[in-house]
């Protein structure tokens, strides 16, 4: 098998170095129980913060969708795959959001690759917080755009890069609304004015703010009150949501643009009709009540104060994403791997991820874990923090 000569090399190297990580394959739904192996064991690692996976509204009209319409959409958006169902999605998306108009993608991933490698061109710069996903960091690397990135949420640098691009046809500044790995909040009205104050574009991901953060989980744009002052917003469908897709919400102008251009929309079969219906549903549950994302954010507050209280250092977190910092690596896998001896499944994240000193298990808490299940998840961290010497 000389083919894999190479990659065979660089499997060993990450086994070495405890990178190597085999696929933990589940047998239920993504619940906060769920099991393994035979076993039940809680989860604090998925991103289904209201617990809308399997919520009695999306699953019926999930199925309802695919009694009417099939299991299937067929084609791209822009040939028989634009269902009705995908068109009320993406009005009441921007009814919600309160902007002009959304497009909807296959998935969030796709939505920065679409917009970001549609909307630069080589006369251009983005400005980019070195934290964000990856998804935005491929995105950029789909143009010939100028790329700046200016240190984690540092307004001081961010406005000497502006300073400096004034030259340039454009200017975009892209963050992402809540941060994956540390759980903290982009400074979005410092970013606004520093745009309306150097004539930039405002981008954000709110991939793990969507559903989380601003009223009845509109995001970080209205978490802030910056209403029409944010140019693009991105969401997921796949976290809070709890079903799958993007989107970008924006100008009548940008989503047209995108309907021409963006290679993700335009070359691949558009959303299955359960999933736009399911997603439709979704977005009428946030509207109707605020139950869950209250009881996500009680939640989040009682956890990260326990946390805080027993000891452990989890960061910069103000959102339900909460990392445990621990720094190597191979301690922090290590860590993670006697959680999940003792019940308890919180992702280990290291280098290349995170840097190589800021291994973390991330843990996030959402609106269906019970008072029992924080309780007993407590009991496990800080039982085996002990041993580790976290605490
Ligand atoms: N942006 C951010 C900030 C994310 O964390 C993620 C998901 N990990 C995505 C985009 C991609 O979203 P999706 O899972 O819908 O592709």
């Amino acid at each position: 098998m000389a083919h894999w000569n190479r990659l065979t090399q660089e499997l060993d190297q990450w086994r070495r170095e405890g990178r190597y990580r085999p696929l933990t394959v589940w047998n239920s739904g993504s619940g906060t129980w769920m099991e393994l192996n035979g076993r039940q064991v809680l989860q604090m690692s998925s991103n289904n913060y209201l617990g809308l996976t399997d919520h009695p509204a999306l699953k019926a009209a999930a199925l309802e969708a695919i009694e009417t319409y099939g299991v299937g959409s067929g084609s791209v958006r822009t040939i028989t795959g634009t269902l009705d169902l995908h068109d009320q999605l993406e009005q009441e998306l921007a009814q919600f959001k309160q902007t002009e108009a959304v497009l909807t993608f296959q998935s969030g991933f796709t939505t920065n690759q679409g917009v970001l490698g549609s909307i630069l061109s080589e006369n251009d710069v983005v400005i980019s917080d070195a934290l964000n996903h990856a998804s935005i960091i491929d995105g950029i690397r789909l143009t010939k755009a100028q790329r700046k990135i200016y240190a984690h949420k540092d307004m001081d640098q961010l406005e000497d890069v502006l300073k400096q691009c004034s030259s340039f046809e454009q200017r975009i500044i892209v963050t992402d609304g809540v941060f994956s790995m540390d759980g903290d909040i982009a400074p979005l009205p410092q970013i606004v004015e520093l745009a309306e104050q150097y004539d930039a574009l405002v981008y954000v991901d709110d991939a793990h703010a969507s559903g989380v953060l601003g009223k009845h989980g509109k995001g970080s744009t209205d978490h802030f009150s910056l209403h029409g002052r944010v140019h693009i917003q991105v969401g997921t469908l796949s976290k809070a949501i709890g079903v799958v897709g993007g989107y970008v919400a924006t100008s009548q102008v940008l989503k047209d643009y995108l309907i021409h251009k963006a290679r993700p929309f335009l070359f691949s079969t558009s959303a299955p009709p359960s999933i736009a219906a399911a997603c439709l549903a979704a977005i009428r549950v946030l509207k109707q009540s605020s139950v869950l994302q209250d009881r996500l954010w009680q939640n989040t507050t009682a956890f990260r104060q326990s946390l805080i209280h027993l000891g452990f250092n989890t960061g910069a977190s103000e959102t339900p994403i909460i990392p445990i910092m621990i720094g190597e690596p191979a301690i922090t896998m290590r860590f993670s791997d006697r959680l999940l001896d003792e019940g308890l499944f919180a992702q280990g994240i290291v280098y290349p991820t995170v840097a190589q000193d800021q291994g973390r298990v991330r843990l996030i808490v959402t609106a269906k874990h019970t008072d029992a299940d924080l309780a007993f998840a407590l009991d496990v961290i800080a039982r085996v923090g002990r041993e580790f010497g976290l605490i």
